[in-house]
């Protein structure tokens, strides 16, 4: 692990060596602003391939490569729709991920074997930077063990993939903690595939009306197929059940104090994540604050952290409040609903 310095001050000699490793065809986690990836070189097959061997991820689960400027998109797509121009020019480098039809450069093994490509240009400096380094397109996901909870920090990344990569760059906590928002520009319709940091209200504002996949709403259905494959796999799982309680808050809080008053006195450890509005409401349960309803960026901030921290606590079943399903809402709940394999309560 090396420690780098994610704000404006490149750290030019470890962002070159990690750049070699790329080249070489090696694996290197790095920083953005979402969470930390995985970076492999995307126009090699066999890099990319190393990069679902580390994760232990469905090789039919494409990978988002990561530009470093808008003149590297247009080698890796055939075409760049208008309302794909617009919403780069508006939110990259950023949070947006944008779905285009694949040029022949870029390899099946890269997309999970579909014709279009997911491309990002990350925000953060040093991002950028290691991939302008590196001369390639950088394909980056999530850099976890497939199915546990994205790492928003290079421990987090150490706990999941040490001895099975060749570097961590270390820039610290990342930024936002949800991945990327990803739209299909590649259509007859721009349709929202994943709800990120650039909401669903920010695309509208700039673009005009936005389809959602129909495979977001609720629970996965087989007869549904989500057009973002990696959507269909149980995700950010912590390892004990998780239940979300929705409803008013004070509802909500008796509700989850009930539960947790029960299964505590059956002897079963139980987390609660709650918030600093109503942390002093909860007299049982091993509580986790994970933010602050008047800012919910606070939340996204420390998801992933929380659920990873109730792993290592050993908990036997977590009961989680619920958010607004508006703006940054959005993300979080996509993320919570599927830790909570989709298990949701309403409290009256
Ligand atoms: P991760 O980088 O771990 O956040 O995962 C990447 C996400 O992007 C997964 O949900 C993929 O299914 C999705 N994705 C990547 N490439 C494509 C594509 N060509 N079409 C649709 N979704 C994609
Ligand atoms: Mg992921």
């Amino acid at each position: 692990m090396v420690r780098i310095d994610s704000s404006e001050k490149l750290c030019e000699e470890e962002l070159q060596e990690a750049a070699l490793i790329l080249k070489n065809g090696g694996l290197v986690a790095f920083p953005t602003e979402t969470v930390y990836g995985l970076g492999a070189n995307a126009l090699d097959e066999k890099a990319a391939g190393k990069i679902y061997a580390a994760k232990g991820r469905p090789s039919d689960n494409p990978l988002i490569a990561h530009i470093s400027s808008i003149e590297e998109l247009e080698p890796l797509v055939t075409e760049i729709p208008d309302v794909g121009r617009r919403l780069a020019e508006a939110f990259w480098p950023g949070p947006l991920t944008m779905v285009f039809p694949k040029s022949s450069r870029v390899p099946y093994g890269t997309t999970g074997g579909l014709d279009t490509v997911a491309v990002r240009m990350p925000q953060i400096a040093v991002a950028r930077r290691l991939i302008a380094l590196a001369g390639v397109p950088i394909a980056a996901p999530s850099a976890n063990l497939s199915g546990r909870p994205s790492p928003t920090t290079a421990q987090h990344v150490w706990q999941d993939l040490a001895g099975r990569i060749e570097m961590i760059l270390d820039g610290g906590p990342v930024g936002i903690g949800v991945e990327s928002t990803i739209v299909d520009v590649s259509g007859r319709t721009l349709t929202l595939l994943r709800p990120g940091a650039v909401t669903l209200e920010m695309l509208e504002n700039a673009v005009g009306h936005v389809e959602v996949d129909p495979a977001m709403k609720g629970e996965p259905n087989p007869a549904v197929r989500p057009k973002a494959p990696g959507m269909k796999y149980r995700h950010y799982a912590p390892r004990a059940k998780m239940t979300l309680v929705d409803g008013e808050t004070g509802a909500v809080v008796r509700e989850i104090r009930r539960r947790v008053e029960e299964q505590t006195m059956a002897g079963r450890r139980v987390g609660v994540i709650c918030t600093e509005e109503t942390k002093e409401s909860y007299p049982q349960g091993i509580l986790r604050c994970v933010g602050t309803r008047s800012r919910e960026e606070t939340i996204a901030h420390n998801l992933f952290a929380v659920l990873r921290e109730f792993d290592d606590l050993q908990v036997d079943a977590i009961y989680s409040e619920s958010f607004s399903e508006s703006h940054l809402g959005y993300a979080i709940m996509n993320r919570m609903m599927k830790a909570a394999g989709y298990q949701r309560i309403h409290a009256e």
